[in-house]
């Protein structure tokens, strides 16, 4: 008997215990944890630099209101700022809510309406970042959605390169795709979609909720693509395991969002800040990013290398520490095996196995991970009977 809503078919483990790219369940099992609890926990589990920050915070000042200066979000904001295509910030709790700021921004800031997405999206799960998802199943059942909302197929420059529509607020996309399968964008998609939005003024919002802070290698997943996002969104990775989401735009936008245009009790709470802060000091030192793609490379070549001779593996795709396995077998049963063998790893869609090692993982643990990967596929037929 649950006291909670089953909004998420949950497995039958409950982590007790988790430090760096470890976790321990109830029962005192250890895991190898290539989930990072969704691209959060980006430093590990409960990484020392955070925690202090943290603890040092709570005996000072928690939260006041936004109503006060609070000169953690400034320092926060500049990094963010720093390195990336924005110029302000606004502070959220969640991706949703960075992504719903962003849809708010966009049509307030150009007067029109249209939202453009693209199909097997994630945004989110409020009204209008549920709408901006492109997946039937995540609107079945909740009657009509945030009008002006039209999608299009990801990675099709030639279906935004025949938009004749000026009247568009923006186009809103992941330059990898996430939930929706680890399907990395092409360069010449987003180059067309940035045209486009030049073309017909309408603002390029790029959703970097599970990309973004480090995750691909860069500081941000766009910049491995040479655009120039008028909006940017984050939050997973932000607070390292404490709740916070953030969208950076553009000087030009910073007018639309003028005092009661919008906000956030909770948004860029001291404590928030303060994991931030810490958080990002770490993984925007150029050293670190280059650690993190090093470590992608080692993590693709083993999976492309272990994999060539395992039938029911089609492709191996992703970006940095995001990566995915195409198999074609249902991937459920493969993450129970992996769990059992002690390998945490995550689905996206129906068919991929979504790899989510934390960025500080080392290379004898990746060799671990790909190990048990291997040996759990290579009997496959257990799966296919
Ligand atoms: C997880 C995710 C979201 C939603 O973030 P929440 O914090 O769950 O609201 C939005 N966009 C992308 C790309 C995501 O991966």
């Amino acid at each position: 008997m649950s006291y909670l809503f089953p909004t998420y078919a949950k497995w039958d483990v409950a982590i007790e215990k988790a430090e760096g790219s470890y976790a321990y369940d109830a029962n005192g099992k250890k895991y190898l944890d290539f989930i990072s609890g969704i691209a959060v926990c980006n430093l590990g589990h409960c990484p020392k630099q955070v925690a202090d920050a943290i603890t040092e915070q709570l005996q000072k000042v928690w939260h006041t209101s936004n109503l006060f200066h609070i000169p953690l979000q400034e320092e926060v904001a500049k990094q963010l700022v720093e390195h990336s295509s924005g110029d302000a910030v606004f502070f959220a709790n969640s991706g949703a809510e960075a992504n719903e700021a962003a849809i708010k921004l966009a049509r307030k800031h150009t007067g029109k309406h249209k939202i453009i997405t693209f199909y097997q999206s994630f945004h989110g799960r409020t009204f209008a970042t549920m709408t901006a998802t492109a997946q039937e199943k995540v609107h079945k059942g909740f009657g009509p959605l945030i009008p002006t909302f039209e999608y299009l197929p990801y990675n099709d420059a030639a279906a935004v390169k025949n938009i004749h529509d000026e009247d568009i607020a923006a186009f809103m996309l992941e330059v990898v795709q996430g939930e929706g399968g680890v399907i990395p964008a092409t360069k010449e998609f987003l180059q067309a979609v940035e045209e486009k939005c030049r073309e017909i003024g309408a603002l390029f919002i790029v959703d970097e909720v599970q990309t973004g802070i480090g995750r691909t290698g860069k500081a941000f997943g766009y910049q491995h693509y040479g655009i120039s996002p008028d909006i940017i969104t984050v939050a997973k990775g932000l607070g390292s395991g404490f709740p916070v989401g953030a969208m950076i735009g553009k000087k030009e936008l910073i007018e639309s969002f003028s005092p009661g245009t919008h906000g956030s009790t909770f948004g860029g709470n001291y404590l928030a800040m303060a994991a931030a802060k810490a958080t990002l000091e770490t993984v925007f030192q150029p050293s670190f990013l280059q650690s993190v793609q090093e470590k992608g490379q080692r993590l693709f070549e083993g999976l492309s290398e272990l994999l060539r001779d395992v039938p029911t593996v089609k492709k191996v795709r992703g970006k940095g520490l995001l990566l995915g396995i195409e198999l074609d077998i249902e991937v459920n049963k493969v993450l129970a095996s992996l769990r059992e063998e002690g390998l945490l790893a995550l689905s996206a869609g129906s068919n991929v196995l979504r790899l989510l090692p934390p960025l500080t993982v080392s290379n004898e643990e990746i060799d671990l991970g790909l190990g048990i990967i291997a040996s759990v596929l290579k009997k496959e037929k257990i799966f296919s009977s």
